[in-house]
């Protein structure tokens, strides 16, 4: 048994009280790969942002589990390193599928897990939901649950509609689960492709899709059953035009990928939600550098030739996340 706190690594229940107080949300980026790691870390830091590093099932599958602790105290030293004297990093663990994933996840020194029960029953996700949280809180670990469905792909989590969290569900959900933060459906996707071109309309200029907003009354209805707890938006990379650009200029096939507009997760992250989660964006940034590189120059075959164009792509989208998007930055 590894506790994350001979690691350096923090939970996260009192910066989700900060943050839901300051009106901002902490950044939850997914991480596979140690450029990846490089780069959120950098960015943290140089924004003087608290951080979670999320860990998906494919990520362990690609990674390893074991790699990827050591990589999150890695990115604790690393911080340190760059001159943040305590940083406040979180590994968490992203749609925890079982009991048992939870558990050697807490065993091993995540700070943080969720457990996914959002496809179960209703009954059933609450019995879920309260076993894990009774384990992981004997060791201080913070427990995301998820009530309601999100539609789109992400890993091995993938659903063909969404179904929006109930309001009336969630205080009774909360109370006899006992979980910290809660993810909940107001019409974010998981991927590169949150909706169908018939979801949208067309802006009449550019030909790009344009995406249907956000459901803010079911947010509303939430806060005001349960004010100042944690809430969590799963699927909300914002799928960069400019990236997806690059990306289809220099050989790639990506028609009418669209995400979730900026201006909305702003919105979002000066209300209850404090956790805003950011995978596909990074994919896309790291993509369309390397398109980018290979495309100007076809000689080069130095891993560390491409690779440094696209640590420094995603580490910019980092930063302007952190910036402009979830005002988490000089919140340490
Ligand atoms: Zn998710």
């Amino acid at each position: 048994m590894t506790s994350y706190k001979e690691l350096g690594l923090v939970n996260t229940r009192k910066m989700f009280a900060k943050a839901v107080k300051g009106g901002y949300a902490i950044p939850a980026f997914n991480f596979n790969t140690m450029e990846q790691m490089q780069a959120i870390v950098q960015a943290a830091v140089e924004t003087k942002s608290p951080v979670i590093m999320q860990v998906s099932k494919g990520a362990r599958k690609y990674a390893n589990p074991t790699i990827l602790r050591y990589m999150a105290q890695g990115a604790v030293e690393y911080a340190k390193e760059l001159g943040c004297k305590k940083p406040q990093i979180v590994l968490h663990l992203d749609h925890g599928d079982s009991f048992e994933t939870c558990k050697s996840c807490i065993d091993s020194g995540f700070s943080s897990v969720m457990i996914d029960g959002s496809s179960l029953p209703y009954a059933d996700n609450v019995k879920l939901t309260k076993k894990v949280v009774a384990y992981a809180h004997k060791y201080d670990v913070t427990v995301e649950a998820e009530l309601g469905v999100l539609a789109g792909v992400e890993d091995e989590v993938a659903s063909e509609v969404s179904h929006y969290t109930k309001p009336e569900e969630v205080i009774d959900f909360v109370t006899k689960t006992g979980c910290d933060s809660l993810a909940i459906s107001i019409g974010t996707s998981h991927g590169a492709y949150k909706f169908k071109p018939e979801q949208c309309t067309r802006d009449p200029k550019t030909g790009k899709l344009v995406p249907p907003p956000l459901a803010f009354d079911v947010l509303k209805a939430i806060e005001k059953k349960l004010p100042g707890f944690p809430i969590v938006l799963h699927g909300s990379s914002s799928v960069p035009q400019d990236e997806v650009d690059t990306i289809n200029k220099f050989g790639g096939k990506l028609p009418d990928a669209v995400g979730i507009p900026e201006s909305q997760l702003r919105k979002a992250a000066k209300s209850a939600v404090c956790k805003i989660n950011i995978d596909s964006d990074s994919r896309l940034a790291m993509t369309a550098a390397i398109r980018q590189h290979f495309a100007e120059h076809p000689d080069h075959f130095d891993p560390r030739q491409y690779l440094t164009p696209a640590r420094d792509n995603m580490k910019k989208m980092y930063i302007h996340k952190i910036m402009k998007v979830l005002g988490s930055n000089e919140k340490l």
